[in-house]
């Protein structure tokens, strides 16, 4: 783990040992000296000949860019340092995948217009940029994200904002991309204020890789413009316990003080990130920043990314070695994003061990069994539902099969071949 005691730290790496703290502390700086190629990455860190070869060669398939502060956190002695891993290109982005999808969540077929995923009733993901400050080499939106810039931003942006304007059932709009802070503060704000203004939007989240890869980007002027348009949630996205920094936990002190509830969404990363004590460690790092564990996702099937993905099995481990042995608090859940686009489907150790009309006898994670008493009385209608459904229920999901079986309604769903 780098020492970033001093707030000068960055100067021990020659390439920036002339910088000064305000120039390093300017998002505008970072962005302008980013790293994009193999010739100044190899200014930063050491790369051996066939390093730099092996970067060259992969960025010619894709974005390449980091910022000099993740970079800066790189440890050098560590061939395999989790910092490294997740920004530097490696040949075998090259390689063909097991399973490799190109567009692994089936979003194209969800997208009602361009930049817009509607996949769950109540809720889209509006893609309102497709550049970051720095792009993670295990990104699963690499054919959006990675590969391509479109220049019809503008429009786009208005098209899905008539298009959640029409629709009544979206309560939740998630701005995510790319990276939705890299966005002018005054474009984000155009599009925050109109979807504001839309009665049936109740919640907006802003989702930013800022406060891990650039936390200076988390700016006031930012800050300011997104605490006008509450509530606003904020999902951000670290890997490790060592990208849980000093300047990290100011981004995200800054956006917790405003009172945006922020949520950390992890992948799985062989090597980085695929083990029950990092993945605890990062937990609770994050918890101290205020940042609560929501989701930790099995690698994707993106093409170009076969060598970050690890079995199931080991996330699977991971969630039987963090319930019990932290609080709930820290718990994300672990989710496999369906291919083909099926949505987020948890996966998690089974705690029930049996049910039986009187009881359900259940595991606690150090194996100890219970048997919990079913009561007598098992009506559980509420006396207000009818009354919620008739003022405040959304539109009813428009496939309602499996709640057909559910209620008694059919007794069997035969899959369509
Ligand atoms: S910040 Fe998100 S969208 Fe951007 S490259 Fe990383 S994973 Fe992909």
């Amino acid at each position: 783990m780098i020492d970033m005691s001093d707030p000068k730290y960055f100067q021990r790496i020659k390439a920036y040992e002339d910088v000064s703290p305000e120039q390093w502390n300017d998002p505008r700086w970072q962005l302008a000296n980013a790293v994009t190629d193999a010739e100044g990455l190899s200014k930063v860190i050491a790369l051996t000949p066939k390093e730099k070869a092996d970067v060259d060669r992969a960025v010619k398939h894709s974005k390449f860019q980091v910022t000099p502060y993740f970079l800066s956190l790189i440890d050098e002695k560590n061939p395999e340092c989790p910092i490294r891993m997740q920004c530097v290109p490696r040949l075998a982005e090259l390689e063909p995948g097991l399973g490799d999808l190109t567009d692994p969540l089936a979003e194209d077929a969800d997208m009602p217009v361009p930049r817009l995923v509607h996949r769950y009733p109540d809720r889209v993901l509006f893609l309102v940029s497709e550049v970051c400050s720095m792009y993670c080499r295990f990104c699963t939106r690499r054919r959006h994200v990675l590969s391509r810039t479109t220049k019809q931003l503008a429009s786009e942006h208005d098209n899905a904002i008539e298009y959640i304007a029409k629709n009544r059932e979206i309560r939740d709009v998630i701005l995510s991309g790319g990276d939705a802070l890299m966005l002018p503060v005054a474009t984000l704000e155009g599009i925050i204020k109109r979807i504001r203004a839309i009665p049936h939007v109740e919640i907006i989240r802003v989702a930013s890789r800022f406060p891990c890869v650039m936390p200076m980007g988390v700016t006031d002027e930012v800050i300011a413009m997104l605490k006008k348009y509450q509530p606003v949630y904020f999902m951000t996205h670290f890997s490790h316990p060592y990208e849980v920094t000093p300047q990290a936990k100011a981004a995200c002190e800054k956006i917790a003080d405003a009172g945006m509830p922020i949520s950390n969404q992890s992948v799985l990363l062989r090597k980085i990130n695929s083990d029950p004590a990092v993945m605890k460690k990062l937990l609770h790092e994050l918890l101290k920043i205020r940042v609560k564990p929501y989701y930790i996702y099995q690698c994707d099937l993106a093409e170009g990314i076969e060598h970050f993905r690890t079995s199931v099995s080991k996330g699977f481990e991971i969630m039987e070695y963090l319930r019990g042995h932290t609080s709930g608090l820290a718990l994300p859940t672990f989710v496999i994003d369906a291919p083909g686009g099926g949505g987020k489907i948890p996966v998690m150790p089974n705690y029930l061990l049996t049910l039986t009309d009187e009881r359900a006898v259940v595991r606690n994670y150090r194996g100890l069994m219970s048997s919990y008493t079913n009561p007598r009385e098992r009506d559980s209608a509420c006396s207000t539902a009818d009354d919620i459904a008739k003022n405040f229920a959304p539109e009813q999901p428009k496939n309602t099969a499996f709640y057909d079986l559910v209620d008694g309604k059919r007794v069997i769903l035969k899959p369509q071949v």
